[in-house]
């Protein structure tokens, strides 16, 4: 099946009661037993739920691996990557990451004795400079929130196979439209399913897709013994969302590259950061790893003026201004005082979170009207 099918089809059956065509919502916590133990294979909805489970495995086709899973959010999902380790073992991590990554890995992970090293990967050879023996996770988000760098997922995953180091890829800002990090040489790859895979800003959602039987095992373990699973309702909207995934990504790249080329037009914008440029530093890898650029914007006006910065998130119409990205409508943020707020303001600088970074989640509207807002707003 090529991916468009997929995301249709991928990993479905119909219900075998009715032979509807799509899963029923399971709203059951738990399933009758006629002897104990004796069940149709499910026992107890944190454990499996049949909704849920048609979700795991649209997640696993459509990422090509063979396990999928689901949780209640995206964190909750790297949360679970996380206690595959103990203390002493040590995480490479991109420098420029979702701020809940980055809350999640220094204010309560360091805390159990897990050691994190954040660092520029757009170079990926960087990498090597940080194994040693403890090292067991390669974690890995490209493009990177919010300054779209792109890091070559292959040669990242080289340098794991070579030191035998699990490389997860958050894939939540490209999706498998774009790029299939397991193909590339991923173990894992992870979704804040919130964004793009569920599509329309109403669920939140994590996804974990990998293709190793023992480390899906060990990972079922940690989701049913942790219990941070998403519920039936949930489940459904996401596998409702995945079913039209390559036609919203194909207008958001569409509408992404409109908007980008307008804003680096503008005169009282300073820097676009869109990895579709030639002049981006790493479009090439961008070109061979991925099918198009994305929706996902990042721009800085002339003066890198805070407040300027929020009177234009302020002015805006038809983008709203508010967290989250991903879904069919046009979203703005400010990173500076909004999704990186959590990461100190010289930590922040240095990756490029300057006081004027403005961060677009191009929708699937009309461009002329998105650029029309821009526009007024920008002034
Ligand atoms: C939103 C996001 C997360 C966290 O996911 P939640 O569903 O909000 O928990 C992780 N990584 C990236 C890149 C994100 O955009």
């Amino acid at each position: 099946m090529k991916f468009n099918t997929k995301t249709i089809h991928g990993g479905q059956e119909h219900d075998k009661a009715y032979g509807s065509v799509m899963p029923p919502i399971y709203q059951t916590s738990t399933y009758a037993q006629s002897t104990p133990g004796g069940h149709k294979g499910y026992e107890y909805s944190r454990t499996h739920n049949p909704t849920r489970n048609a979700l795991e495995n649209a997640f696993a086709s459509i990422e090509n691996g063979k396990y999928g899973l689901a949780f209640g959010s995206g964190l909750a999902a790297i949360d679970a990557i996380i206690k595959l380790l103990k203390p002493g073992d040590e995480v490479i991590s991109t420098n420029d990451l979702y701020g809940g990554t980055y809350r999640l890995f220094t204010k309560v992970f360091e805390g159990f004795g897990i050691k994190f090293h954040f660092i520029g990967m757009e170079n990926a050879s960087n990498i090597e400079d940080y194994v040693n023996e403890n090292t067991k996770l390669i974690w890995v988000e490209t493009p990177t929130n919010p300054m779209m760098n792109i890091i070559d997922v292959k040669a990242a995953s080289n340098i794991a196979k070579r030191h035998n180091i699990l490389l997860a890829v958050d894939n939540t800002f490209a999706t498998p439209y774009l790029q299939q990090p397991i193909d590339l040489g991923a173990d894992i790859v992870m979704h804040s399913a919130t964004k793009y895979l569920g599509g329309h800003s109403d669920v939140v959602m994590g996804a974990l897709v990998v293709k190793d039987k023992e480390l899906a095992d060990k990972l079922y373990f940690i989701q049913n013994a942790s219990g941070a699973v998403c519920g039936p309702q949930d489940s459904f909207l996401v596998l409702r969302g995945i079913k039209t995934l390559h036609i919203r990504m194909q207008r958001h790249c569409e509408n992404g590259k409109a908007v980008a080329e307008y804003l680096a037009s503008h005169p009282k914008i300073a820097k676009v950061y869109w990895p579709g440029f030639e002049n981006h530093p790493n479009h090439k890898i961008a070109k061979n790893q991925m099918k198009d650029f994305g929706g996902m914007i990042s721009f800085t006006t002339k003066g890198n003026n805070y407040n300027e910065a929020i009177r234009i998130v302020e002015n805006l119409k038809i983008f709203t201004l508010a967290e989250s990205l991903g879904g069919v409508e046009s979203l703005a943020g400010h990173p500076a005082s909004m999704t990186h707020a959590s990461i100190p303001k010289e930590e922040r600088e240095k990756t490029g979170v300057v006081d004027s970074l403005i961060r677009l989640s191009v929708g699937i509207e009309d461009a002329e009207d998105l650029i029309a807002d821009l526009a007024q707003a920008i002034g």
